[in-house]
């Protein structure tokens, strides 16, 4: 999976370099495939990345780590740019509503949604987490 993203990468590079069109359709098409396919199995393997023990945070459990996007309804449009962003699949749209489906898929001390996707303000999250070792 690691080297295929890497090698996607590399034929985005040459695609730019080169300024080929049928190259650069097959990394946008490529990076779809394994997006949704990196995003699938984060999912289908929710219950067992809740029960990860995290060494460098004291050996918590993920589920027992309080961070995860919340989002507020009053200023959230629906406008699926966090699902479409997120590569842990967080986020899911279900009953025209984005709604935080899988929250401890959420890289801790991530933000990435709130500064790349979500225009509205509407993505927030606790303070930053510390390390046992900091
Ligand atoms: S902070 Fe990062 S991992 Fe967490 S939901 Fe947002 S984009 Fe996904
Ligand atoms: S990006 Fe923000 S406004 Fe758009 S669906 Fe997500 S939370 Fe709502």
């Amino acid at each position: 999976m690691k080297e295929s993203m890497i090698l996607n990468m590399e034929i985005k590079k040459i695609a730019d370099v080169l300024e080929l069109p049928k190259l650069k359709e097959a990394y946008n098409n490529n990076y779809k495939t394994l997006r949704e396919y990196h995003i699938s199995i984060y999912q289908e393997f929710y219950e067992l990345i809740k029960e990860t023990e995290y060494i460098e945070y004291d050996n918590i459990k993920r589920k027992d780590i309080q961070w995860y996007p919340k989002i507020d309804y009053e200023k959230c449009v629906n406008c699926n740019e966090c699902v479409n962003f997120c590569p842990k699949g967080v986020y899911v749209q279900n009953n025209n509503s984005v709604v935080v489906k899988y929250p401890y898929n959420c890289v801790i001390n991530c933000t990435g949604c709130v500064s790349h996707a979500c225009k509205y303000g509407a993505i927030s999250f606790p303070e930053k987490i510390s390390k046992s070792n900091q």
